[in-house]
């Protein structure tokens, strides 16, 4: 066998769940796979901040697996600080990339303004980490291709796109290096979900680099419209509004969906749904654009906007807060670690009246972890918000894999790695994957930490 210099440098999402940065380096070449932003704990958007810990101009491309803020929100920053090269994914992740990112400029600039207002932030004044014409500049270096296509990123390395279902034109990534193959799974899908289907298996490969999200838990068997009729009934007959938390492509269709299918079967009354996102945009037009990427038809697709409200304008949210009707709101983020939601749940979250409904992993240090954990006060931009609201889970609902699902991914493969790299998850996790994954497949697994580099032998 030929003597390789292939190695991994980890720069992010290690031992946590945000941050997805893995440099993939050979003689030649270093290809960024993921280039997400910390979200969370303080001390890990922090690092938001810091200087990029390996010379920019020394990568030669970045390939990205999904669209959440976690896998490419730091593109912006790593273009203004001076990346001009490639930037590759699939066509859906492209138009999804291109709303989240605004997205994501649009709410730190409403953030960065709102804290010089009010005075709240320890940086005097507040700068966002990027605007939008940062993001312009992003868009122009995006390369789309096509799943399944071999894509030559330099002499020696190629790399393929695999539908994984976690959302739309979400896949794994298999690179093959002189001879020898590394797949990295991304955020895996859960296989049963209701608009994308099971995640598709690669043949196999040398190594792996596999997210470990929720490596310790198995999903419950549950009726998810039942749950979520029986979350939304509650609230809605002692008088109350349900606020769910959710990224606003994806997640959010998911949530829509469901909520129809309980209209339609009247099993909850016609309460008044709204959507709130900055773009305004309905994510229904990307989903019948890419028939190929998703389950549903074209008929279920235009009724997922049928009974739903778009909220673009910050004033047409403070009037659907004080409207004293009845309703249910999808705002993101789904961590409520920034976005809309907030103000949602700053004015209302205090009345047991209302419900959270949390339906996606929240990662630690994130207001919707103290939620799930119990707390009973957040603090939201400088200000201790009292939580007298109900606070609700339906973790089946969430888009990643469980443990069982993501050890029957690797079992299916024809060649099972020899070496399994563990990352995207948090210490807890991890280490009982890791265990799990040693004694079911009998391979050597590894955890790296922050800035490690593994060399592939
Ligand atoms: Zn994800």
């Amino acid at each position: 066998m030929k003597e390789s210099s292939i190695s991994i440098k980890f720069l992010g999402a290690a031992g946590t769940v945000t941050g997805s940065k893995h440099l993939l380096k050979t003689k030649h070449t270093q290809v960024l796979v993921d280039c997400g932003l910390y979200q969370g704990l303080k001390k890990l958007r922090e690092k938001n901040r810091e200087p990029f810990p390996v010379q920019i101009a020394s990568i030669n491309a970045v390939v990205i697996t999904h669209a959440h803020l976690d896998h490419c929100g730091y593109l912006p920053v790593l273009v203004k600080n001076g990346y001009k090269g490639r930037i590759l994914m699939t066509a859906p992740t492209k138009e999804l990339v291109e709303l989240i990112l605004r997205d994501s400029a649009k709410i730190q600039e409403e953030e960065a303004f709102q804290a010089n207002k009010e005075g709240y932030s320890k940086h005097s004044p507040a700068i966002p980490l990027y605007t939008e014409s940062d993001v312009d500049k992003v868009i122009e270096l995006i390369e789309t291709h096509q799943d399944r296509e071999r894509v030559r990123i330099s002499e020696d390395i190629t790399v393929e796109f695999i539908k994984n279902g976690h959302i739309l034109g979400s896949t794994s990534l298999e690179f093959h290096i002189d001879g020898r193959k590394i797949i990295f799974s991304g955020d895996l899908g859960r296989g049963n979900d209701d608009l994308l289907a099971a995640p598709e298996v690669p043949e196999g490969a040398e190594f792996l680099v596999l997210e470990s999200t929720y490596g310790d838990r198995i999903h419950p068997k549950e009726d998810v419209l039942d749950l979520l009729e029986s979350v939304i009934l509650n609230t809605w007959e002692r008088g109350g509004t349900t606020i769910i938390p959710s990224f606003a492509v994806g997640r959010a269709q998911e949530i829509l969906y469901l909520i129809n299918e309980l209209k339609d079967l009247k099993r909850i009354p016609a309460i008044p749904v709204y959507l709130d996102s900055p773009m305004g945009t309905s994510a229904t037009e990307i989903f019948l654009r890419y028939s190929g990427w998703h389950k549903l038809s074209n008929k279920k697709i235009y009724n997922l906007d049928r009974h739903v409200k778009f909220v673009k304008d910050i004033r047409e949210t403070q009037r659907i807060i004080k409207d004293e009707k009845r309703k249910i709101v999808i705002a993101a983020s789904g961590m409520i670690t920034g976005g809309r939601v907030l103000n949602y749940i700053s004015q209302l979250g205090w009345d047991p009246l209302n419900t959270i409904l949390l339906v996606g992993y929240q990662g630690e240090g994130t207001r919707g972890r103290s939620l799930k954990e119990g707390a009973k006060e957040l603090k939201i931009r400088g200000k201790y918000v009292q939580i007298g609201a109900e606070i609700q889970t339906i973790d089946s609902l969430s888009a990643h894999a469980d443990q069982k699902g993501m050890i029957d991914w690797v079992k299916a493969m024809n060649q099972i790695p020899e070496k399994i790299i563990l990352v995207h998850g948090e210490p807890t996790a991890q280490n009982v994957f890791r265990v799990k994954l040693q004694d079911e497949l009998g391979v050597e697994v590894l955890v790296p930490e922050l800035l490690d580099e593994i060399k592939l032998q």
